[in-house]
């Protein structure tokens, strides 16, 4: 399977209640590679151009208030199928939607605060990657000298 990069957010509820380390600890424990994680505070300016898909939606305003309303954890995780992958440990949007074991399903109730974000498709994930990130800021493992075994397809 293609290696692939996506973008995930921990987002303000999740980093309030002291979950980073958890998520975090999910994508590592199933084999993906982290590629750059930093705790930022979102400008609405990002939040825009990151929510943009949904600007004419009744939920962007209270989208964009929240997710710069307090410190995210802006991540890019990469591995063979890594945006599906994601999203499938993610869970359902709405976290009654979840199945336990589930990201959301084990550490979400609220649709509006439901701990992470993950893109949707290799197409978002190379756009939001570049809102988040510069291109200095993403780790290059294979020539990193880490010694890594790479994930076989
Ligand atoms: N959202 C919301 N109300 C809705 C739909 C979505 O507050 O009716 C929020 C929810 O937190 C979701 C985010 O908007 O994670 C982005 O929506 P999207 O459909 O892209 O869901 P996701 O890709 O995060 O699962
Ligand atoms: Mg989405």
């Amino acid at each position: 399977m293609q290696s692939e990069r996506t973008l995930v957010l921990i987002k303000p509820d999740a980093v309030q209640r002291g979950l980073i380390g958890e998520i975090v600890s999910r994508f590592e424990s199933r084999g993906l590679h982290p590629v750059a994680i930093k705790l930022m505070q979102v400008t609405t300016d990002i939040a825009e151009r990151h929510y943009h898909e949904h600007r004419d939606k009744p939920f962007f305003m209270g989208l964009v208030e929240f997710i710069t309303s307090s410190p995210v954890v802006a991540m890019v995780w990469e591995g063979p199928g890594a945006v599906a992958m994601v999203r499938a440990m993610m869970g359902a949007t709405n976290p009654a939607d979840s199945p336990a074991g589930t990201i959301r399903g084990d550490m979400a109730l609220s649709l509006a605060m439901n701990v992470v974000h993950g893109s949707d498709s290799a197409q978002s994930a190379a756009r939001e990657v570049e809102i988040f990130f510069s291109a200095a800021e993403l780790l290059d493992w294979e020539n990193s000298g880490a010694g890594w075994i790479l994930a076989e397809d």
